[in-house]
């Protein structure tokens, strides 16, 4: 016969197969605790101790445990390592078990399911990143992805392909990925997914159905049908219903607020594809540092809502020179209005992540702290619209931010009078409504505060009747208020009635301190539930003007990048770029962002016509020469201003780079095969509005297979792409192809017997015994480098 497990165990067993692909965090007492394989695994995560409890049959149960009050951390690295988990509390105190029976086992439920793409709480999320939570789908061979971040409301869909996820995912970064189960057994699928570090949920098929999908959205947007949310497609609406499902599964049944699904539409925006993303460090070097990459020189972005907007902003730069240019002439006005930009940007200073305070709220998961900082923030909107008043009648950028930062007043004042800044961190424990905010709990505030007076007068009642001096009243937990009188004294007066003997004193209590102790408990139970009844009126209150806070927030989020390129065009000297609709490449003076930072820079030109031929010796600058031009690109594109003394771009579409080392070698392929899978994606999508930037194209196998790859592929994109292209070769022979590229070369010269690198690109073709004089350098003997050189003059009369 099966034997029966303790209640408790019986409970957690029952939780647990419910919640199977979560770590359960089972609430017993002060600790949350795990069983079985759970605690085996979290033990060694979390590196704290493993211990034991006797199971019904005598067996032991591995379980290990984290204290309630440090959970938060806890269970912060735990979700940073992909997993999820489910915290299940207990929903009465042990009286109230025992009031439903003698033997009545404390209900537990689980009240909240953390997984890394559904986070919302402050101490979890990194304040300067997006959350995603993304799911891809396929549906009658089309594939869609949507990505929702609840901490902040956002929610975007587009439909893509297989080849495309890669850049998708790169550009996302989700930190949750929901799919089909069956999605995760194609090869291709898995492959492009090893690059990533998500967490995978996966659903069975009926989770991802058509019209549940359908219904679900609906339902979510309270609408008949979803013709009036825009043009989506089975797939999309399948990925965008199957998120809004799990997060309704997640929330536990709060709903958050999410805007509707916003399509995001490739063409509008420049394609960075993945390998350009790694090799230009746009967020993080190629050895994974943040230090180094483009990101970390140019965010000056003074909020966390900024900080966001910038990354999404870099992810995905813009196409239209009419909406670039919109952008840049708010930069340009920040550039010329130092005295502006230097208030404008000490008010952002002080603004709190109010998006993430507000999302919070709605999910009533919202503390007296965010409703302060909400405070904070609408106060500090208040102060930015007074100071950008005078271009309210503006038609510019500048007009529409005025605008849409709105008018805040009403609820500030609201918020100012009722919330206390200095106790914000327990709504239960009382204190942070303003007793004179409501009439009640002013007059419950006056009965504690009053509480003391009224003791002491009994006392001295008590003394006087006693005629005992050192009669004392005193407070402790179990008795509450008595009164206290050495054991040499006695009381007659029948009004005090005996609580305790002790050796030295002896206690007493009477109905009056009885009666005056109960109003004063009363009272402070009274002021803790009227403080949440009045904070959560004030949460629906700031749940009305939901809209118009989350159009200021974003709002606040552009005028800081703007005013943050300013002072970053101003601190670094980058000037403002011309975009049209031309094929110009044009820079005078050229800087790459990032390493004129560091070092003395040499600034270069280009005046990009066709392909451009690079050449070099090894550490002259190519590389330097070709990311500075990608990144001048993609900066202009974003609406900054750019490191040069000069720039005229026409708009770029598409921008395909492969600069130095690539890392997915990792994942199997041959560096060779990289290149060669990189470049048939150039080849196959480059057009005639794109960018492409080549090292050393073809190198990797025998040097005439090499060769003939790169002709042929400067052909291709010269004949049939007809992109700018810059490449860089170490093969002269390519040179030679006149009529297809134009020759340049960076300038070197030797100084006492040293190679001094002038980092200086001229037109022209690097000298070709370049290796044989290094070789000289290095200290050859001179036999072997006489030797090379009539190799060399062999292998050039041949050709
Ligand atoms: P290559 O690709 O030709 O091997 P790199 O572009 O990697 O050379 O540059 C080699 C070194 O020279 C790097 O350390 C880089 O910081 C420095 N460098 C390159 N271009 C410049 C420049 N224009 N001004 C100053 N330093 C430069």
């Amino acid at each position: 016969m099966k034997e029966k497990e303790t209640p408790a165990m019986e409970q957690y067993l029952n939780l647990k197969a419910y919640y199977k692909d979560y770590l359960l965090f089972y609430r017993l007492g002060d600790f949350y605790e795990l069983f079985f394989d759970d605690a085996i695994q979290t033990a060694k995560l979390l590196n704290i101790v493993l211990t034991k409890r006797r199971g019904s049959n005598g067996k032991h149960i591995p379980m290990c445990g984290v204290p309630v009050h440090a959970s938060e951390s806890y269970l912060h690295k735990l979700i940073d390592l992909g997993f999820k988990v489910a915290v299940c509390d207990q929903l009465e105190t042990a009286e109230e078990a025992k009031k439903r029976g003698h033997k009545s086992i404390v209900k537990r439920d689980v009240v909240r399911i953390v997984t890394p793409g559904t986070i919302i709480e402050d101490s979890l999320l990194d304040d300067k990143s997006n959350n995603y939570l993304a799911s891809i789908v396929e549906k009658d061979g089309k594939y869609a992805i949507a990505w929702l971040e609840l901490s902040t409301g956002k929610f975007f869909c587009s439909s893509t392909s297989l080849e495309m996820l890669d850049n998708d995912l790169l550009r996302i970064l989700p930190k949750e990925l929901l799919i089909p189960e069956k999605m995760n057994e194609e090869e291709k699928f898995r492959s492009i997914l090893k690059n990533y570090k998500i967490s995978i949920t996966q659903h069975v098929h009926s989770f991802f159905e058509y019209n549940k999908s359908y219904r679900t959205i609906c339902e979510f947007y309270g609408i008949k049908e979803l013709g009036t949310i825009g043009n989506l497609d089975k797939a999309e609406i399948i990925a965008c219903g199957a998120l809004l499902e799990y997060v309704k599964v997640t929330q536990r049944g709060s709903v958050p607020k999410l805007g509707l699904p916003k399509t995001y539409k490739q063409q509008n925006f420049m394609l960075i594809d993945a390998s350009a993303r790694r090799s230009l460090e746009l967020f993080v070097t190629q050895v994974g540092e943040k230090k180094g990459s483009l990101i970390s020189v140019i965010d000056n972005t003074l909020t966390a809502l900024g900080g966001r907007l910038l990354k999404q902003m870099l992810s995905s730069p813009l196409t239209c020179p009419r909406a670039i240019n919109f952008r840049l002439s708010t930069v340009e006005f920040f550039v010329n209005n130092h005295e502006l930009r230097k208030k404008v940007r000490e008010i952002l200073s002080h603004v709190p992540d109010i998006e993430r305070s507000l999302s919070r709220l709605i999910l009533a998961r919202c503390s007296p702290k965010d409703m302060h900082l909400l405070k904070i923030g609408l106060n500090k909107i208040i102060e930015l619209s007074e100071l950008l008043s005078g271009f309210c009648e503006c038609e510019n950028e500048l007009g529409i931010i005025h605008k849409n930062l709105g008018r805040h007043e009403d609820l500030y004042k609201l918020l100012n009078r009722a919330i206390l800044d200095n106790n914000i961190n327990n709504l239960k424990e009382g204190g942070c409504i303003d007793p004179q905010y409501n009439q009640e709990l002013s007059e419950l505030h006056y009965i504690l505060n009053n509480s003391n007076k009224l003791i002491t007068k009994l006392r001295s009642s008590y003394r006087d009747i006693t005629g005992i001096a050192t009669l004392k009243i005193l407070h402790n937990n179990i008795l509450g208020y008595y009164i206290e009188v050495s054991s040499n004294h006695k009381i007659t007066s029948d009004i005090f009635i005996l609580r305790q003997n002790l050796a030295n004193s002896n206690r007493y209590t009477t109905s009056e301190l009885k009666e005056l102790e109960n109003r004063v408990l009363t009272a402070r139970y009274a002021v803790i539930d009227l403080e949440i009844k009045v904070f959560n009126e004030l949460c629906s209150k700031i749940a009305e003007k939901y809209e118009q806070i989350v159009l200021a927030a974003s709002t606040l989020a552009k005028l800081d990048i703007r005013t943050a390129f300013a002072e970053l065009a101003v601190k670094n000297k980058y000037v403002k770029p011309i975009i049209d609709d031309s094929k110009k490449f044009k820079t005078e003076n050229g800087r790459h962002p990032v390493i004129e930072t560091n070092d003395k820079f040499i600034p270069n030109s280009i005046d990009l016509d066709g392909i451009h031929l690079i050449t070099g010796p090894n550490m002259a600058g190519k590389s330097t020469f070709l990311r500075q031009n990608a990144l001048i690109a993609i900066l202009a594109h974003i609406g900054s201003f750019v490191p040069a003394d000069n720039a005229h771009i026409g708009a770029i579409d598409k921008i395909f780079s492969r600069v130095g080392a690539t890392d997915n070698i990792a994942a199997g392929y041959s560096t060779f095969m990289v290149e060669m899978i990189e470049t048939a994606t150039i080849v196959n999508q480059a057009t005639e509005r794109s960018l492409v930037i080549l090292d050393e194209i073809g190198r990797g196998t025998g040097i005439c297979d090499g060769l003939s790859i790169a002709q042929a592929v400067i052909e291709h994109i010269h004949d049939v792409n007809k992109c700018r292209a810059i490449f860089a070769t170490h093969y002269n022979e390519l040179t030679k192809m006149n009529g297809y590229v134009k020759c340049f070369c960076v300038k070197i010269k030797e100084w006492e017997g040293k190679v001094v690198f002038l980092h200086e690109v001229d037109e022209g073709i690097a000298d070709e015994s370049y290796g044989i004089h290094v070789a000289k350098l290095a200290g050859f003997p001179e036999l072997v480098l006489n030797r090379a050189n009539e190799i060399f003059q062999t292998l050039k009369k041949d050709n």
